[in-house]
């Protein structure tokens, strides 16, 4: 079983990790292996297919080279400090570089229990596991930066999540595992040298062209900002709500990270929550960008003894780059909201003209998805802005605003196939829509693959007609609309 593993993290003084082998389970049989994935990282599928293969992805036995650690870190849940988390289901198996020459984590998660695990199991049921393979899958294909997913198995075991449900493993793939949470970690501890340490890890490994430079805190803290609000600006452009934007789930590499209660929105309503344990909605839609920055800022604090030990001085260097964080949002999401509307060149009553379709959208509740999608096919056929309209309950409102839009677009200096492939690639046909996400989940659990395969093709491609699966393009039915997540533990 060969895997080219090549381990940094494990060469870490031990203090950032607890050594600990996956737990072996009774039956383990393949769900799926990522075939293109398997080829970017120089992994035989084929291999990981065989009865051995399957068998260390369930954590039975380990692949040559792998040197099994579970990482410390600490994180702010929902606003309360928790110094020790780490993981507590999930198992770094080790490191590959890809033919593309990046080096990314591979780990199994629902492994087993570790140091880390507190009073959970450690497991994981077979619902979060293809929900996480999807939904990171789909996001890839959306070219929005995240984990990916390189197997699913089962166990052959029975996990107690108030039913019985059939126990998974899935084998995750990340730049790394760093989150704002593992500098809390050391922070907390007032452990300087392991700050210290991590900061030089984070930069070499996600930003080596900027290792050099001399304050590397600060430098470091810049390119997490950079890379949070570029990533928040990608989910708002396309309606998913995270559901979980806790400190341990702020990747330092700015992937989406941790698919528990994550969600897209359906009929548009930017104060949406989904997740059954988020009662206060501190991570609905719209607040994404404003907990973004609040969770940058843990990673200020964290940082703040290695920008200066005159604390004064330190704040007030790390304030200056986190009040960086409107514009350079801004900035983002605006571009990403020009594409959607088709504009090519930058004008000063862009926002405005998306904002008032945004409030239109909402106060009609129109779904999300769809509408831009259907905008999109009437880019450069005027009559079918009528389909858009035809979804407004009241489409007056929004017939005047297209009047604004088209001559907007008539104006624009921007060869109009550009903007319109720009405008496709913005707006998807195709998203992992909850009530179809549900629907897989309870055909994979009786032993039916058949929704998930068909997704997993579909979602590849989320920006195609694909004239064949179209109903995975229709909203929610009436009973589906009160979507609840729950965390995916
Ligand atoms: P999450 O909500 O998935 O981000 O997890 C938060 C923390 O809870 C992490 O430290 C996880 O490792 C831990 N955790 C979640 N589910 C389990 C489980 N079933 N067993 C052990 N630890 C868990
Ligand atoms: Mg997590």
């Amino acid at each position: 079983m060969t895997i080219a593993f090549d381990n940094t993290y494990a060469r870490l003084p031990e203090r950032f990790f607890a050594k600990v082998p996956p737990t072996p389970v009774r039956a383990p049989a393949l769900l799926r292996v990522n075939e293109s994935l398997c080829e970017l990282l120089g992994i035989d599928a084929a291999e990981l297919r065989s009865p051995e293969g399957v068998a260390r992805l369930a954590g039975n036995g380990l692949f040559d080279g792998s040197e099994p650690i579970a990482l410390a870190y600490a994180g702010h849940q929902f606003g309360g400090f928790s110094p020790k988390l780490g993981d507590g289901r999930a198992i770094l198996l080790g490191e590959v570089v890809g033919k593309d020459g990046v080096r990314r984590d591979i780990q199994l998660k629902g492994s087993g229990p570790t140091p880390f695990s507190r009073r959970g199991d450690g497991r994981a049921a077979i619902g979060p596991v293809l929900r996480e393979y999807l939904v990171s899958e789909s996001m890839h294909a959306l070219r929005v930066p995240t984990t990916r997913a390189l197997a699913a198995v089962t166990t052959g075991e029975v996990v107690l999540r108030g039913d019985d449900l059939p126990g998974a493993v899935l084998t995750r793939v990340a730049a790394s595992h760093l989150r704002v949470g593992t500098f809390e970690y050391f922070a907390a501890q007032r452990d300087l040298d392991g700050l210290e340490r991590l900061v030089k890890f984070a930069l070499w490994r996600h930003y080596p062209h900027l290792a050099r430079n001399p304050d590397r805190a600060l430098t470091l803290l810049d390119a997490v900002i950079d890379a949070q609000t570029t990533l928040v600006s990608r989910w708002m452009g396309l309606g998913f709500v995270h559901g979980v934007m806790n400190t341990d789930n702020t990747s330092i590499s700015g992937e989406t990270i941790d698919y528990g209660p994550c969600a897209f929105l359906d009929a548009y309503d930017p104060g949406r929550t989904f997740s059954s344990i988020d009662q206060q909605g501190r991570y609905a839609f719209h607040n994404q960008p404003r907990i973004a920055l609040w969770n940058l800022a843990r990673l200020a604090e964290a940082i703040l003894p290695l920008v200066s030990s005159d604390e004064d001085a330190a704040v007030k260097q790390v304030t200056e780059r986190l009040d960086t964080f409107p514009d350079r949002f801004g900035a983002r999401h605006h571009a990403i909201l020009r594409d959607k509307l088709g504009l090519g060149d930058e004008r000063d009553d862009d926002v405005a003209l998306a904002r008032d379709l945004l409030e239109l959208m909402a106060k009609a509740r129109v779904d999300f998805t769809l509408t831009f999608r259907r905008l999109f096919d009437a880019i450069d056929r005027a009559p079918r802005v009528s389909v858009v309209s035809a979804m407004f309950a009241d489409p007056a409102p929004f017939d005047a605003w297209a009047v604004r839009w088209r001559a907007r677009l008539d104006g624009d200096s921007v060869p109009v196939a550009t903007r319109k492939e720009r405008m496709r690639l913005a707006n998807p046909a195709f998203i992992a829509r909850n009530h179809r996400v549900e629907q897989m989940i309870a055909k994979a659990t009786e032993g039916d693959l058949s929704l998930f395969e068909r997704m997993l093709r579909v979602l590849a491609r989320p920006c195609d007609d694909q004239p064949d699966d179209e109903d995975l393009m229709d909203p929610p039915g009436a009973d589906q609309w009160d979507y609840q997540t729950f965390c995916g533990t």
